[in-house]
């Protein structure tokens, strides 16, 4: 099996398109409706490593068509 048939069996085997990434559950805003915002968590905060992001999208990236930045928290603030 040649890489682009491996990629393609991977994908097949795990038919995810889309991986949503949490930077950081850190923000400075306090929107009334978020549980973030109401500082309604229990979760310590905390940001993403940036080397071990890296290199998780570097070596799993092929698996998915888009990469979004969601949660409780506002990826801005990360770097
Ligand atoms: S995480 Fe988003 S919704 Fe929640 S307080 Fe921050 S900006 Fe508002």
């Amino acid at each position: 099996m040649n890489y682009e048939e491996a990629i393609k069996s991977l994908k097949k085997k795990f038919p995810f398109r889309e991986l949503n990434v949490e930077l950081t559950n850190i923000c400075n805003l306090r929107c009334p409706l978020c549980f973030t915002g109401r500082g309604e968590t229990e979760e310590p905060r905390g940001k993403m490593d940036y080397e071990k992001f890296v290199l998780f999208i570097d070596n799993c990236s092929f698996l998915f068509d888009k990469v979004s930045f969601i949660g409780s928290g506002d990826p801005g603030l990360h770097p």
